[in-house]
């Protein structure tokens, strides 16, 4: 796979990312993202992406699909939701360090729960 930014530079498997060595992003496949976040804020996390309005267009380092630019929390991102989702430098730390804030609430889960086995009787 090739950086989306620097187009001709490859992407190198680093842990559960895929790292430019030149700019520094991370591609984060589709499948990994939670669980990455999870394991940070050592919960259950529900992810909120808002549509962004970025001007530039990326490919899709798996596909070559333009991606959307989307955000989650204050941090803008690039996705492609099949495949993943990619950080430019710093913005994979940026996030991770909001994981806290992306925690499903359990109160209103266990609410949910509760209604749901009332109507399933
Ligand atoms: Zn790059
Ligand atoms: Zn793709």
């Amino acid at each position: 796979m090739k950086c989306p930014v620097c187009k001709t530079v490859d992407l190198e498997q680093a842990g559960y990312t895929f790292r430019c060595n030149r700019c520094d992003g991370a591609w984060v496949k589709a499948e990994v993202v939670i669980p990455l976040l999870e394991e940070r804020a050592s919960t259950i996390v529900e992810l909120d992406w808002k549509p962004n309005t970025e001007a530039h267009v990326r490919a899709c380092p798996e596909c070559g699909t333009a991606m959307e630019t989307v955000k989650l929390g204050t941090v803008a991102l690039d996705r492609h939701e099949p495949h993943g989702v990619w950080f430019d430098a710093r913005e994979l730390a940026a996030l991770l360090k909001q994981a806290k804030a992306f925690r499903a609430d359990p109160p209103e889960h266990a609410t949910l729960m509760e209604k749901l086995h009332k109507l399933l009787g």
